[in-house]
């Protein structure tokens, strides 16, 4: 399905996207630049996933066994996203943040350094970097972790960006590309002889579209006129986190990401440039409850300080929570939305522990779709139809439905 082909005179836009997070924003962004109309609709509530997020671009620290064809996914977008955000900072005039000093995972004690090393393992069958360290040698990286941390990891292609900068410089370029944004709700894709028209607002009136996309993160299933069976495939996975600050006068903590495993349950903590820290996070089936509660922080603060008892000394700045986008398979939802869907329908959601590094080879993804291009291969198996009835894997999930997790306590 290309745009130009189904392009009606009289539609507002070549293409609607219903969410303004960074999926959809990257998918804007890049639809303008390929030409096309596009529109942002998103009630700007202020709470999108993409806010929240730690923004660590880790293809595989976070993949369970059984996972490849994810990790295949993951590996296109961790190489994609330099040079899309190189791309993005000049368009935008931003910077993104973007951090390539690599990730440090340290095991607190024997049993988790034994953890570790079965990712190890399985990092390496990937054909990534890993180099392993004993404890004085990742506090020579690190002066600031504990002097009982067991040994470690360098992870040297784990890297992060500030999701917040990053976020903002997509909502700049999207504007100077020309995309206009609409404060509001999608209630309802609209269609006519199997072709989508449009969208009806929440806040009243329509919107006429050639093209659709549900960008909405956790709240695309909301949205009315999806087919069966696509309505129900995304849930939210509640993750809270911490955001402290280096106070003035004392020297940055850390130079790279450090992850640690701590007694079986993993935390991490992302430098900013700017001196902030994120500390996060945990991984809560709680519908769109947002709220913070006393224990998450207690249990992130106690973890992070088992690691780098300098944690005690920062600033608290902010504790926030966000919903990840979950599926069945842990997988995103993108593509165009199949053959019980109209024609000019199309889902990019579901992106669920991914989405920051995911968001560019997704706008890519779409922004092919749009224009009658191929997307790439890695994308078949991430296509809407396996979840149509007759796919049979439309039945809710358990939190996590492949077997085999490599960490303990996924973010
Ligand atoms: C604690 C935590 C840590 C994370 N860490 C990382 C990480 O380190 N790396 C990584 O890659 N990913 C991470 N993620 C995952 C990542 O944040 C998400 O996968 C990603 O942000 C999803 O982006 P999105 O644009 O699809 O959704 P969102 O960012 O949630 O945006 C959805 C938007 O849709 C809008 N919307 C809702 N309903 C409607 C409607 N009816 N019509 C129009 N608009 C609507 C909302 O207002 C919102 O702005 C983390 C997530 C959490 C919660």
């Amino acid at each position: 399905m290309s745009v130009s082909a189904g392009l009606s005179a009289t539609a507002d836009a070549d293409v609607l996207v219903a969410g303004g997070g960074v999926i959809g924003t990257a998918i804007a962004w890049r639809a303008a630049v390929a030409g096309l109309r596009a529109v942002v609709v998103d009630p700007e509530r202020g709470n999108a996933a993409s806010l929240v997020a730690a923004g660590m671009l880790a293809p595989v620290s976070e993949s369970f066994f059984g996972e490849e064809a994810l990790l295949r996914l993951n590996l296109l977008a961790v190489r994609r996203f330099p040079a899309f955000a190189a791309e993005l900072e000049e368009a935008a005039g931003q910077v993104t943040g973007l951090r390539r000093e690599g990730t440090l995972a340290v095991a607190y004690d024997p049993d988790d350094h034994a953890a570790l090393k079965r990712l190890t393992v399985f990092r390496r069958d990937a054909g990534l970097g890993a180099e392993e360290l004993d404890g004085r040698a990742c506090r020579a990286l690190e002066p600031f972790l504990a002097p009982g941390v067991h040994g470690g990891v360098l992870f040297p292609g784990d890297w992060s960006v500030d999701n917040r900068r990053y976020a903002a410089a997509l909502r700049r370029a999207a504007h100077l590309a020309g995309v206009r944004t609409v404060r509001d709700s999608v209630a309802e894709v609209l269609a006519a002889a199997g072709r989508v028209t449009g969208v009806r607002l929440a806040g009243g009136g329509t919107a006429a579209a050639a093209a659709v996309v549900i960008a909405a993160g956790s709240w695309s299933g909301g949205i009315a006129g999806l087919p069966g069976g696509l309505d129900g495939v995304v849930r939210p996975v509640k993750g809270q986190l911490l955001r402290l600050r280096v106070p003035a006068g004392m020297p940055p903590v850390l130079s790279r990401t450090v992850r640690a495993l701590v007694r079986g349950t993993d935390v991490y903590v992302v430098p900013r440039a700017d001196g902030e820290m994120i500390v996060g996070a945990t991984s809560e089936e709680r519908g769109h409850d947002q709220t913070v509660t006393a224990g998450a922080v207690h249990d992130l603060l106690r973890d992070a300080q088992s690691v780098l008892p300098v944690t005690s000394e920062l600033i608290l700045a902010e504790t926030c929570a966000g919903l990840r986008p979950g599926t069945p398979d842990n997988g995103p939802v993108v593509g165009p939305a199949g053959p019980e869907g109209p024609d000019g329908l199309l889902l990019a959601t579901g992106h669920y522990r991914n989405g920051i590094l995911m968001s560019a080879v997704t706008a890519d993804a779409v922004a092919a779709h749009l224009t009658g291009r191929p997307a790439a291969a890695e994308w078949d198996p991430f296509r809407p139809q396996r979840f149509l009835p007759a796919s049979g894997r439309t039945a809710p999930p358990g939190p996590h439905e492949a077997s085999g997790q490599v960490g303990v306590r996924p973010r």
